[in-house]
């Protein structure tokens, strides 16, 4: 008997950013090249055996025996919208890694909720362009964090789509090989993938995808795998959006990933509808963050009670970069200042006018600097004068080490640890969420060695931070990315929906919800 191997050959690219359409930041080149923007083979070089989506992707090549091909793998932080000039170099750089080149499957790696200077829907708009090279045949899967705000339309363009299911992101690799998986199906010509995907009426919801307690989105997480084993459907995928922009989509989805063979087009969109109105029916589900007034009484009655051992561990929730906000909000530093705390870490706060002048300055030296603040005063209570003292100097370059990302490289730019009257401030280059301990290292901050430990991050620090935390507390400070959706005004989200519109105003006009109602 002849056993015929067959190796397919695969191209693999990642334009991965969360755009914060608020923002008044544009997101350039030099932006990728904080985070990571690695053309042909160093992708493996970079990628090989981390956390994260291309990890995942190098694993499949690996077990599959595909020939893969290196295009580009691009992430940036979080921040405004990406500039035309990178998003055509980008394209340019794609495209030519692709010339000539025999594909048999393409996957991509996107965070879904990015937008250009030319498009709302980042992702649309570059799967238009991938479809113009390989053609409307050749079987795309592509991988999505779970606050991608998904179109309904990206169904017309992707066979495969498959989202996180966890809140820090630590299944980045595990999301990469259930979609090679898939691919691999698919080139095999075993399953005929396709998706559907639908929105309920709602601009944020599932407890924004949270899944460190038991909530909303592990509720969801748990209806949908009862439908993901259903015969024909290949995963099923539950998104919480991501409500810091102000686009058509914004929001939660449901996308189905079915076997067309199998499973009727109508079918699969109402799996997708039913999951809509579940998300719908928990769309007061949210927790809650303490506003900064009560901040002080927090660490106090923290303080006074009998605790293990560990630092508390306080989110500046509204001022997370990994949502696009400045991570130069100076609202929390004062307060904990104010409240005369001692022993704390504080960090990132993304100062490069005050980095430059303290490592003028130099190791040791004392300063009086007006810090924070300078990217939009209007946003984060205005810079602040502290007097303070230059403890260490740093490149800002780190590996990951924690959960999320381990393994991959990462870069605050050049930092300083500045000690300001009990207080070790971490001030850097870039604007980095502080989802890893080794970004405090970078400056010698050791954090397990603090009583109060201070990092600019919604959710995802819990993956690093929350084993070494005696108690954690979230604080709302009112920061580009606050909870607080009546903040800000959003002009381009679809209307009726919730929770900027009358209920039964949306339900009068949602197919969906109208099921239920
Ligand atoms: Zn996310």
């Amino acid at each position: 008997m002849k056993v015929h191997a067959m190796s397919f050959k695969v191209a693999v690219l990642e334009f991965n950013q969360e755009t914060n359409t608020f923002s008044k930041l544009k997101t350039g080149f030099k932006d990728f090249e904080a985070c990571h923007y690695f053309k042909g083979a160093a992708i493996e070089d970079n990628c090989r055996g981390t956390n994260s989506e291309i990890g995942g992707f190098i694993a499949c090549c690996d077990r599959y025996g595909w020939q893969p091909v290196y295009t580009v793998a691009a992430r940036a932080e979080p921040g405004g919208r990406v500039d035309e000039a990178t998003r055509l170099r980008f394209v340019a750089d794609v495209t030519a890694a692709l010339a000539g080149e025999k594909l048999d499957g393409v996957f991509i790696v996107f965070h879904g909720a990015m937008c250009t200077q030319t498009a709302d829907d980042a992702q649309i708009q570059l799967l238009q362009v991938v479809r113009s090279i390989v053609g409307a045949d050749l079987p795309i899967a592509a991988t999505f964090d779970l606050h991608a705000n998904s179109a309904p339309e990206m169904a017309d363009l992707l066979d495969i789509a498959v989202s996180f299911r966890t809140y820090p992101h630590v299944d980045m690799a595990d999301c990469a090989l259930k979609a090679g998986a898939l691919l691999q199906a698919a080139m095999r010509g075993e399953i005929v993938p396709a998706i559907a995907i639908r929105q309920p009426p709602m601009i944020n919801g599932c407890n924004d995808g949270r899944t460190t307690h038991a909530c909303a989105m592990t509720e969801l997480l748990e209806i949908a795998d009862a439908i993901a084993g259903e015969d024909g459907i290949l995963a099923t995928s539950i998104n919480a959006g991501f409500y810091d922009a102000d686009i058509l989509n914004t929001g939660p989805s449901a996308v189905i990933c079915y076997d067309k063979r199998k499973v009727a087009d109508a079918v699969a969109i109402a799996h997708a509808e039913r999951l809509c109105d579940e998300i719908w029916q928990r769309r007061e589900h949210q927790d809650e963050q303490l506003p900064l007034s009560a901040l002080a009484g927090a660490i106090a009655e923290h303080s006074g009670r009998q605790r293990g051992p560990g630092p508390l561990v306080i989110a500046d929730f509204s001022d997370n970069p990994g949502s696009g906000a400045y991570a130069d909000s100076t609202r929390l530093l004062a307060g904990l200042l104010q409240a005369g705390v001692a022993n704390a870490a504080f960090g990132a706060l993304c100062d490069p006018a005050v980095v430059a002048e303290l490592i003028a300055a130099g190791l040791g030296a004392e300063r009086e600097v007006m810090l924070g603040c300078k990217i939009d005063p209007a946003v984060g209570g205005g810079p602040i004068r502290v007097r303070g003292t230059v403890q260490a100097i740093s490149d800002g370059r780190i590996i990951f080490e924690g959960p999320m990302f381990q393994g991959l490289p990462a870069s605050l730019g050049p930092s300083v640890r500045f000690h300001v009257s009990g207080i070790d401030i971490l001030i850097s280059s870039e604007r980095q969420q502080m989802l890893d301990q080794n970004l405090f290292r970078a400056v010698g901050i050791e954090p397990a060695t603090y009583d109060i430990v201070v990092v600019k991050s919604q959710q995802h620090f819990r993956a690093a931070f929350g084993p070494l935390a005696s108690a954690i507390i979230e604080v709302d400070a009112d920061g580009l990315s606050t909870a607080n959706i009546g903040a800000r005004t959003y002009r381009s989200v679809r209307r009726p929906v919730y929770p900027l519109d009358r209920e039964g105003e949306i339900v009068a006009k949602s197919t969906s919800v109208e099921v239920l109602a």
